[in-house]
């Protein structure tokens, strides 16, 4: 049943959120190439970082148009929307919902109308000052009346729109580089006016961001991935704190802070795409080494080594190659089980994990199994399938996870639970074995995965295994999914969302003279202003798949039920217990 909201949800077993990943951004400057469509290219390239919604914003040098949409990038554009968005530059987005929740009112690239024009922006990061951003913006100039956030946008990314929209700046490139500084948390951003694309990356530079050349212009790409499939070279990254600005004068660039670089490191665990490189770094390498240093660390006899597919897979090779031991995938994924508008029937939630996954009985009965995965967040996963691997018949299983035990939330875009349901939050190594059921269990140390990546020990942010945070934290209450929107009701703004339009999924803004003229066929000029409808768009819980949870939305009960009177051989695990889980204030570095 397509749901008539038009929210999406893969929600295969309600109740069950996964961890989400962060936001993809793409920006194109190319005179006489189709930007929209190499946009979508490159969108369709970071999937894999959003898959709530997608949009693209491109301009003819007069005017900006935007078509958004809840679903992924394939379903959300096809040819006729494509050729709406025409121009010289483009800026696309893929998005989950780090702040704000999962609605079409959220989608991006969110737009604004400036003293000079309009700004569309995309965002790839959370920022942690949210809050005070929005009383700055409130205390100056009262809640917005015009805008997304008029119209029930609770993003931070409408928050940086409106602030860039109503400065009083000269430009746009002014305001960018006051408003910049003042910006904290993550935040890898690309947006455009009429004229000019630009990019910025936060101090830290946590999230990645590259810049690419084309033979008739430039791209900004959160990964290198991006770059390669629309055939443009790699120049450079993005530097942290740094701001870009390419129009038919070239590339301008300017640094609105200093560099503090704490690149996530999880983005070489599992977050990027294997063929994505970071800071002169091959993620898929970075991968290998990590399961060769596992192997290292946590040395088992066994017959098999296999992957939890596919994140798990370089990490297994590299396990494989360093140990001796034959690599083979015990495990079938289906590719084609993701993000639907289709809601299961009871028959198929009692299939559970099979769903997804199947075990290759040939292969795992009657072996030593070493299954490797990338990391645990709530361990439901690892859960089901050492269920689903013993009734196939494997002999032992033995546990190996490529990244140290994650307990402390991320602030920084990627929402893996709540501290209270981080597995390793208060349990040990050997209490965690016994929770999944596994023969052993062993992780790598921090430093090994460190040492992995190749980057400096200082130049990583590992918050959610050290909780030692880059940034500044507020206090608590001004943190979460939900605190522009919180900020919003006690500020007296709108109250309602806005609605969907039927039949159109674009946007343009009415304040801004050349917004309103001649739109193209299927281009929408007042989407962003129909009437506010309750109860539509409340946004989807927005689950997905993301470390351990790429299987999370097909579990059954009994693999979210800790099995902690299990009992087997000790945890392999080198790790120190976990920390007093009474200390819920993470450690502000
Ligand atoms: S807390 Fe973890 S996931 Fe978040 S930015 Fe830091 S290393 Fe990455």
């Amino acid at each position: 049943m397509v749901r008539p909201d038009g929210t999406l949800s893969h929600d295969l077993l309600p109740g069950e959120k996964g961890p989400q990943d962060a936001c993809g951004v793409f920006g194109v400057w190319a005179p006489g190439e189709d930007v929209a469509k190499l946009a979508y290219y490159g969108l369709y390239a970071l999937q894999h970082r959003g898959q709530e919604s997608a949009g693209i914003a491109a301009s003819n040098g007069e005017r900006i148009a935007v078509y958004k949409d809840m679903g992924l990038v394939s379903q959300v554009f096809d040819e006729t929307t494509l050729t709406t968005l025409t121009g010289h530059l483009a800026v696309g987005h893929c998005r989950y919902s780090t702040t704000g929740g999962s609605s079409w009112a959220n989608a991006q690239p969110t737009l604004g109308a400036t003293p000079h024009g309009t700004v569309a922006l995309a965002h790839n990061g959370n920022l942690t000052n949210s809050a005070e951003l929005f009383d700055q913006l409130v205390d100056k100039s009262g809640f917005p009346s015009s805008g997304e956030m008029a119209q029930g946008n609770t993003t931070d990314t409408a928050l940086v729109t409106a602030l860039l929209a109503e400065h009083p700046h000269g430009s746009l490139e002014e305001a960018a580089m006051h408003l910049l500084p003042q910006l904290v948390g993550s935040f890898c951003l690309a947006f455009m006016d009429e004229h000019t694309l630009y990019a910025a990356r936060d101090p830290q530079g946590i999230r990645p961001l590259v810049l690419g050349r084309l033979d008739r212009g430039w791209v900004v790409a959160s990964e290198t991935a991006a770059l390669d499939i629309v055939g443009a070279s790699l120049v450079r990254e993005i530097e942290p704190g740094e701001f870009v600005a390419i129009d038919e004068n070239g590339l301008r660039t300017q640094r609105f802070a200093e560099t503090r670089r704490a690149a996530c490191v999880f983005e070489y665990v599992y977050l990027a795409r294997p063929d994505t490189t970071i800071n002169g770094r091959s993620v898929y390498e970075s991968r290998v080494e990590m399961g060769r240093r596992l192997a290292r660390e946590h040395v088992v006899e066994a017959d098999l080594v296999m992957p939890t597919p596919e994140s798990g897979t370089p990490a297994a090779i590299g396990y494989a190659e360093e140990s001796g031991i034959p690599f083979g995938n015990g495990l079938v994924k289906n590719a084609y089980v993701g993000r639907t508008f289709i809601q299961p029937s009871d028959t198929i939630r009692q299939l559970g994990i099979r769903l997804k996954l199947n075990p290759l009985r040939s292969v795992v009965a009657g072996k030593r199994l070493i299954v490797i995965d990338d990391s645990i967040v709530r361990g439901n996963t690892q859960r089901a399938l050492i269920r689903m691997l013993r009734e196939a018949g494997a002999a032992e299983i033995h546990v190996r996870i490529s990244s140290p035990p994650i307990k402390w939330p991320c602030f920084y875009g990627i929402d893996f639970a709540s501290r209270a349901e981080l597995i390793a939050n208060g349990l040990g190594v050997e209490e965690i074995r016994a929770s999944l059921g596994a023969d052993s269990l062993g992780y790598i140390s921090e430093e090994g995965m460190v040492a992995a990546t190749r980057q400096e020990r200082g130049e990583l942010c590992t918050a959610c295994f050290s909780g030692s945070y880059p940034t500044r934290l507020p206090d608590a209450d001004k943190l979460g999914k939900d605190v522009v929107e919180s900020r919003r009701r006690a500020s007296g703004g709108p109250a309602r969302p806005p609605r969907r339009p039927e039949h159109a999924s674009a946007v343009s803004i009415d304040t801004h003279p050349s917004a309103a003229e001649g739109l193209a066929p299927g281009v929408h000029e007042d989407a962003c202003i129909s009437d506010a409808d309750p109860g539509v768009h409340q946004g989807s819980t927005g689950c997905d798949p993301g470390p351990d949870a790429d299987l999370e939305d097909v579990l059954l009960p009994e693999d979210r039920e800790p099995a902690r009177a299990a009992t087997g051989p000790s945890a392999a695990g080198t790790r120190a217990p976990a920390t007093d889980p009474a200390a819920e204030t993470p450690k502000d570095a």
